[in-house]
């Protein structure tokens, strides 16, 4: 079973993907994670990519849905994953519907645009183990996780004021499309990303199970 998660910048998909993913035992593959990845090479793709990635401008399709085929065709992700950060366009959720021929899900997480400014700036996560902190989710105990009690934290090149309007205003741009695209095909949820995480997760839960 493939789960795709739909939200702008800061609504909550990193957070629920690690949760859903322990929870129903499927794997999370992030684009931004993987782009990330390779955007720290030396090679004139990693330098390309890191310009893209800071001022928050989407990587072309060809790329990214190239990346993603080769995800999909790995033995380990077989029995079902998460997809965070794909489809962005309609090009790629059409892609997506061709290269998938298993049944998948689509969620999308609705959140108001003016509370995602809070949630993203100064956002960090855990080096360690993942874990992701906001205003939300803050450390108890200074400089240490609270999950695995480790002290390696990032910080986000591209979580500054600028980068994250172009974001957002990219994802506005595209969302009506691909929402519109899905429904036709009855494989959209909508959760409401502005709940507590527990609620969040009991919503998207519910939707992959009873669709
Ligand atoms: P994220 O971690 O999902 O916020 O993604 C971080 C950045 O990676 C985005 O701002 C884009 O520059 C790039 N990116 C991630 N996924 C995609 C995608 N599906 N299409 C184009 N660019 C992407």
């Amino acid at each position: 079973m493939l789960v795709v998660f739909l939200g702008p910048p800061g609504s909550g998909k990193g957070t629920q993907a690690r949760i859903i993913s322990a929870q129903m035992g499927l794997k999370h593959v992030s684009t931004g994670d993987m782009l990330r990845e390779v955007s720290k090479s030396a090679s004139p793709l990693g330098r390309k990519l890191s310009e893209y990635l800071e001022k928050g401008e989407l990587v072309n399709d060809d790329l990214v849905n190239q990346i993603v085929a080769e995800f999909l065709a790995k033995p380990e992700y077989k029995n079902g994953f998460i997809l965070d950060g794909f489809p962005r366009t309609l090009a790629q959720a059409k892609f997506l519907e061709e290269i998938y021929t298993g049944s998948y899900k689509v969620i999308h997480f609705k959140i108001d645009v003016e509370k995602l400014k809070h949630r993203v700036e100064g956002r960090f996560n855990c080096l360690d183990c993942g874990e992701i902190y906001n205003k939300y989710n803050t450390l108890i105990k200074e400089g240490e996780c609270n999950k695995c009690h480790g002290s390696n934290f990032q910080y986000r090149a591209d979580d500054n004021v600028d980068s994250l309007v172009t974001r957002i205003t990219k994802f506005e741009e595209q969302i009506v499309q691909i929402l519109e695209f899905y429904n036709e095909r009855n494989r959209l949820s909508v959760v409401n990303a502005d709940e507590a995480i527990e609620n969040v997760t009991k919503q998207i839960v519910s939707a992959v199970k009873n669709g």
